[in-house]
C-alpha cells in the first residue's frame, strides 16, 4: 500500500479513510428525522443467480495501459474493446459487480435477444467476453484516486492501481427515503425495483413514492400485478411528463395521492402498512398496505471522483467531445454522466466509445499502437 493523495478540494484534507466509493452508503440513514434520500448501490441488495460473482482482490497486475472503473454495460465493453485492442485493461468492478442489470429481471430491450434475457445472465456474458480478451477483473470498490499526473493512480481495498489512461464508468444508484424501517423492511415488501419485483405483488395493494416520471412509469407498470397502486408524492405538482400523469390518471387501478410523505413502514417481518403525513396538514394516518416501490430518483456514483472531475447541478460528470473529460486521458462512459437514456444499450455504446479514444489517446502519448479501425 502507499500513500494516499491529499487532494486540493478535499473537505477532509489529510485523512486516510477511504471517501465512500460506490458502495453501500447508509451514513445518516437513521440519524436524520426527516426522510433524506441515500444512494445504495443497486447491485447489492439481491443478487439473482446467474450472474457474475464478485472474486477478491487478485494478486494480478495492478498496472496497465487502462484502468476501467464500474462493470456495468459501459465498463464491461469498455473492456472488451480494451482488451481486444491489446491494452491489457484492469477493471476495478465494484464488489457488487454487474450495475443496476443485477438486479433488473426481464431484459427486452437490449438487442440480439429476441426473446429477452435476465439481466444477470447478460451480465455474465459481457463479462465473460472481457476475458476471454484478456482483461482482468477485479471485484473491488476503488476508495480515492489520484488524477494529478500520469500514471493516474486509483485505491482499492488497501491496493493501489496504476493506470496510463482511465475509463470511469461507475453508473447511477437509486435513491431511498432513509427511514429506518424502508432499510428494515427491504425485500420484505419494500423494493426500489418494479422491473425485478412487480411480479411478487399479485393481487396486492401497493404504493410507490415519488413523482418524477420513474414513480409514474413503475406505478402504471405495477398495475399489471396489483390490485391497486396509490401513487404517494410530497408536492401537488409532478415532475414527470404530462402525458405520464394523464395516463395515470386514466387507469382506474392508480390512484394519485398528493402532498403525502411517508413517515413510517409498518410491519415486522414484512410490509403491513404505511404511516403517511399530509404535508399541508401534518396531519399523520396509517393505512394497510402490502408492498412500497421507492421512486425517487437516482444519484450518480462520483463521489470518489468529485475532487478531480467536474460534476453538472445533478452531480452528474460532465463529459466534453463524446467521453473526454477535464483531465486529458480520463474518459466517462455510462449513466455515471448520462441521466437521459440510462440504457443498457447506451452504456454499452459509450463504453465502446470511451476505449476507443483512449486507445487513440494512449496513441498519442505514444504508450500503445491504435487497433480498431475508425475513421478518425
Ligand atoms: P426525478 O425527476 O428527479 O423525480 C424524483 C421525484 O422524487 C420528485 O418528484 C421528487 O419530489 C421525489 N423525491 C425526491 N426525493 C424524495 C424524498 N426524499 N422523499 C419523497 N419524494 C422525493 O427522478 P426520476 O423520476 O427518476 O427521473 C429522472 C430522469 O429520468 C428525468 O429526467 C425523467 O424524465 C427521466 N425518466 C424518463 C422516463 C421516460 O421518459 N420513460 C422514465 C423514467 C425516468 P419533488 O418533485 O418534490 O422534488
Amino acid at each position: 500500500m502507499t500513500d494516499k493523495p491529499k487532494t486540493p478540494n478535499d473537505p477532509n484534507n489529510g485523512a486516510d479513510a477511504p471517501s465512500g466509493g460506490f458502495a453501500i452508503d447508509f451514513s445518516g440513514s437513521t440519524a436524520s428525522p426527516a426522510p433524506t434520500a441515500i444512494p445504495i448501490d443497486l447491485g447489492q441488495p439481491t443478487p439473482a443467480a446467474g450472474g457474475p460473482r464478485a472474486t477478491e482482490a487478485s494478486d494480478g497486475p495492478t498496472e496497465s495501459k487502462l484502468i476501467i472503473v464500474g462493470s456495468g454495460p459501459a465498463g464491461l465493453t469498455a473492456a472488451i474493446y480494451a482488451a481486444r485492442a491489446n491494452l491489457d485493461p484492469i477493471v476495478l468492478a465494484g464488489s457488487a459487480p454487474g450495475g443496476q442489470l443485477m438486479i433488473t429481471s426481464d431484459v427486452e430491450n437490449y438487442p440480439g435477444f429476441p426473446d429477452g434475457i435476465q439481466g444477470p445472465e447478460l451480465m455474465q456474458m459481457f463479462r465473460d467476453q472481457a476475458t476471454r480478451f484478456g482483461a482482468q477483473i477485479i471485484d473491488v470498490d476503488v476508495d480515492q484516486v489520484d488524477f494529478s499526473g500520469r500514471p493516474f493512480r486509483l485505491w482499492a481495498r488497501g491496493t493501489e492501481y496504476k493506470g496510463e489512461a482511465v475509463v470511469v464508468a461507475t453508473g447511477a444508484s437509486a435513491l431511498w427515503l432513509g427511514i429506518e424501517s424502508e432499510t428494515r423492511l427491504r425485500g420484505r415488501g419494500v423494493s426500489a425495483c418494479a422491473t425485478c419485483d412487480g411480479f411478487f405483488f399479485r393481487d396486492r395493494e401497493i404504493a410507490v413514492v415519488g413523482g418524477g416520471d420513474t414513480a409514474f412509469e413503475e406505478a402504471t407498470f405495477l398495475t399489471r400485478f396489483a390490485k391497486k397502486v396509490h401513487l404517494l408524492h410530497r408536492r401537488d405538482t409532478f415532475r414527470a411528463s404530462k402525458i405520464m400523469v394523464d395516463r395515470a390518471k386514466a387507469n382506474p387501478k392508480i390512484e394519485i395521492r398528493p402532498n403525502t410523505a411517508v413517515e413510517e413502514v409498518l410491519g415486522d417481518a414484512r410490509v403491513e402498512g404505511l404511516r403517511l403525513r399530509d404535508t399541508q396538514t401534518d396531519e399523520v394516518t396509517d393505512v394497510a398496505m402490502e408492498g412500497l416501490f421507492i421512486a425517487i430518483g437516482y444519484k450518480p456514483n462520483t463521489d470518489v471522483f468529485r475532487d478531480w472531475l467536474e460534476v453538472d447541478e445533478m452531480g452528474y460528470l460532465v463529459v466534453r467531445d463524446e467521453t473526454r473529460s477535464q483531465v486529458d486521458g480520463v474518459f466517462i462512459a455510462g449513466d455515471v454522466h448520462d441521466h437521459r437514456y440510462r440504457q443498457a444499450v447506451t452504456a454499452a455504446g459509450e463504453g465502446c466509445k470511451a476505449a476507443i479514444d483512449a486507445e487513440r489517446w494512449l496513441e498519442s502519448q505514444g504508450i500503445a499502437e491504435a487497433s480498431t479501425a475508425t475513421a478518425w
